[in-house]
């Protein structure tokens, strides 16, 4: 039976590097260090939301992130104690009381969802914990940067609500040009500048995700919000010492030596160049295998682009491999929906034997056993 396998030692190697990052730089001057908020969402980025925060937390995390409810719930329900922040905003009453009644730290990024959240807190006779969400040119949560009047105004409407932090969120930290993404930062300063002018407590301030925080050390500010780079698996070079964490484990299922001129899988793709054993593995694209995010960018340039891409790939990558017992084999026609079948001419591979298939685990379906070791 095929599991998601997460090697412990690598990712424990991942923890203390990005620990070691967050600690370039020298306390502030009241003595704290900048603190990692570890971001979990996405099933953990595929890792098993439950599994991967425990093992986070038993690795000195203390502040959880989240992208939804249910993610937040769900950690709650398992026993989860420390402090989760949704990183999305809510109007909606009956989501926002769920979350208050969890002790979940909510993100107001609108008026609107201020005005729900302190309506919700005022009944429930609660002060509730939030941070700020500035929209700094993302276009998703949060205040406009430059409706200054309308966030202040909002603000400071709020009876029931404590500020513990503020925050925005970078669009393009991974392009190699830095521009916007300075832009963005100062936007941002500006807007906490603007804050405290009018007296409005913004608690820690954070903005970095995992490119920008291993590309700008100096904007860490007081806090880090760090998903892909705990996978070592980034839009950037990585040059930190990250391992890549995550591999489908399945086994060979069937064995068989096929004539030479043989079809193998569907579109009639590949044929044998001369007499082939081969080995089926009962994975395939279901299973997050060779499964890639769609091309959602439709400027000309990024269609150039893609163009390049694929004509550099098609030089490249004439195969795709996986790896039994240690030995890389060539996948022989398309990869089926959980049939993939490999090239194992000459090479000692039995029914059983264990193999490796390269793949992110955010693809992987969630139903697949999450097995660290
Ligand atoms: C996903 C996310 C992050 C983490 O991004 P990575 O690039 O995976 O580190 C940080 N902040 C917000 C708001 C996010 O949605």
């Amino acid at each position: 039976m095929k599991s998601l396998v997460i090697e412990r030692k690598d990712l424990k190697n991942n923890i203390k590097a990005i620990k070691k990052i967050a600690n370039i730089n020298e306390p502030d001057d009241n003595g704290n260090k900048v603190k990692i908020i570890a971001v979990v969402k996405g099933n953990g980025y595929g890792l098993g939301l439950v599994e991967y925060t425990k093992f986070l937390i038993d690795n000195g995390i203390d502040f959880i992130a989240v992208s939804t409810v249910e993610e937040a719930i769900k950690l709650r329900e398992n026993g989860i104690k420390e402090k989760i922040l949704i990183l999305s905003s809510t109007a909606i009453k009956k989501e926002i009381e769920l979350l208050i009644e969890n002790n979940i730290i909510l993100t107001i990024g609108s008026k609107e969802a201020g005005q729900a959240v302190d309506e919700v807190a005022q009944k429930l006779n609660k002060t509730v914990k939030v941070h700020l969400k500035i929209d700094t040119g993302f276009g998703r949560y949060g205040f406009v940067y430059n409706k200054r009047d309308e966030m202040i105004e909002s603000i400071k409407s709020w009876k029931n609500i404590k500020i513990e932090g503020t925050f925005s969120h970078f669009s393009i930290a991974f392009y190699k040009k830095n521009e916007y993404t300075k832009k963005q930062f100062d936007r941002f300063i500006d807007c906490i500048e603007v804050l405290k002018m009018n007296e409005i407590e913004t608690g820690m301030l954070h903005i970095c995700n995992s490119s920008a925080f291993i590309k700008f050390p100096s904007q860490h500010l007081n806090a880090v919000r760090v998903g892909s780079a705990f996978l070592g698996r980034l839009a950037i070079p990585n040059k930190v010492g990250l391992k890549k964490i995550g591999y489908l484990k399945s086994n060979v299922a069937e064995i068989k030596t096929l004539p030479k001129g043989y079809n193998i899988g569907y579109s009639n793709s590949y044929k044998t160049k001369k007499e082939t054993k081969v080995a089926i593995i009962p994975c395939g694209y279901a299973d997050g295998y060779n499964v890639k995010v769609d091309r959602d960018m439709f400027r000309p340039i990024d269609k150039l682009r893609y163009i390049v891409r694929d004509i550099k790939d098609s030089i490249k990558k004439q195969y795709l491999y996986v790896e039994v017992n240690d030995q890389k084999c060539k996948v022989l026609g398309r990869v089926g929906m959980y049939n993939v079948v490999i090239d194992i001419t000459g090479k000692d591979i039995k029914i059983n034997d264990e193999v490796k298939l390269n793949v992110n685990p955010i693809y992987v379906d969630s139903s697949i056993r999450r097995e660290y070791r």
